[in-house]
């Protein structure tokens, strides 16, 4: 058995997270209260959200003396690079299907995971689509019980438990909590973490994926009603999944300039873009209180 604290430290990573006020000068931002959540700051590597989903899988992963784990993504996955590094740490083999062929041109973040000795597999685009279906999940783990597959992006339900815990270390109560929006998991994990509160959900789809994104979201909360704790804006994804523009660009290095917080044009930049634009319209009612996850991330943008 390993405690999470034994976890935490063989990671270095911070058991929380720190939570801080952002003083902006953006129009309208002296009516309401705008706080960060700095997830990104949990660890250097590990990047924030993905260390909240994988935090209770890593647990049993460990307690069950897993020999090899599986996983899915892209070629600047964020998740692979997160648990590629935790299973390098933990010595457990890991292999990466990565779809798409990087072999000629491997991208930063593979060049990461391979020296953290993960084994990368590049599948085509119709290979990587049966990544859910238990056939080929059966074929990959050849029926070895000593394996754990973890679904693209770390969004499986126990995923949740960790995401909550977001909630659980605030010491203010917050009348909205906003955050990108990629797989859904992050948010069903938010949704959990606030039932008990008053606490309004707000995501910022990252991707073109209306309806789809809110089904995926509430396929991962089977007991609770999404709808009733929050909804997903669609408005902010500057025309698709690590797409971008110059004013998104200008705005994410205007934005660490003055706030002296990094953020990157696929998450972060989505995200505190559409905080700004949404304090200005004065789409929160005067005095509200508003949290900004900053879920990490910055090693995508390199
Ligand atoms: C993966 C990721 C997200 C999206 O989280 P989901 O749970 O997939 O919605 C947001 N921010 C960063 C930095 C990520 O790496």
């Amino acid at each position: 058995m390993i405690s999470t604290d034994d976890l935490l430290a063989c990671l270095s990573i911070r058991a929380e997270s720190p939570l801080q006020k952002l003083e902006s000068k953006w129009p309208s931002s002296d009516k309401v209260e705008i706080w960060v959540k700095r997830d990104d700051l949990l660890h250097p590597i590990i990047s924030g959200n993905k260390w909240r989903k994988l935090k209770y899988a890593l647990l049993d992963i460990v307690a069950k003396n897993t020999s090899r784990v599986i996983s899915f993504g892209g070629g600047y996955s964020n998740h692979l690079h997160a648990l590629a590094y935790a299973c390098h740490k933990l010595n457990i083999h890991f292999t990466a299907i990565v779809r798409g062929d990087y072999s000629q041109n491997p991208t930063p973040m593979l060049d990461d995971i391979n020296r953290w000795n993960t084994e990368i597999c590049y599948v085509d685009r119709k290979t990587y689509q049966r990544r859910n279906d238990a056939d080929y999940l059966a074929q990959l783990s050849n029926n070895n019980e000593d394996v754990v597959i973890i679904p693209e992006g770390g969004s499986q339900v126990s995923a949740a438990t960790g995401v909550s815990e977001i909630v659980s270390e605030l010491d203010l109560e917050f009348d909205y909590i906003v955050a990108p929006v990629g797989s859904g998991g992050t948010l069903a994990g938010l949704i959990s973490g606030v039932t008990h509160l008053k606490t309004k959900i707000l995501g910022i789809a990252v991707l073109k994926g209306p309806n789809y994104l809110e089904q995926q979201v509430q396929d991962l909360l089977p007991d609770i009603k999404f709808s009733d704790h929050g909804e997903i804006l669609h408005d902010y994804h500057f025309g698709g999944y690590a797409k971008s523009n110059e004013q998104l660009k200008e705005f994410c290095q205007d934005f660490a300039e003055q706030a002296s917080i990094q953020i990157e044009p696929v998450y972060s930049g989505k995200l505190f873009f559409a905080a700004r634009d949404l304090v200005t319209r004065q789409r929160f009612p005067q005095g509200s209180r508003i949290l900004l996850l900053h879920t990490g991330g910055l090693q995508g943008a390199r």
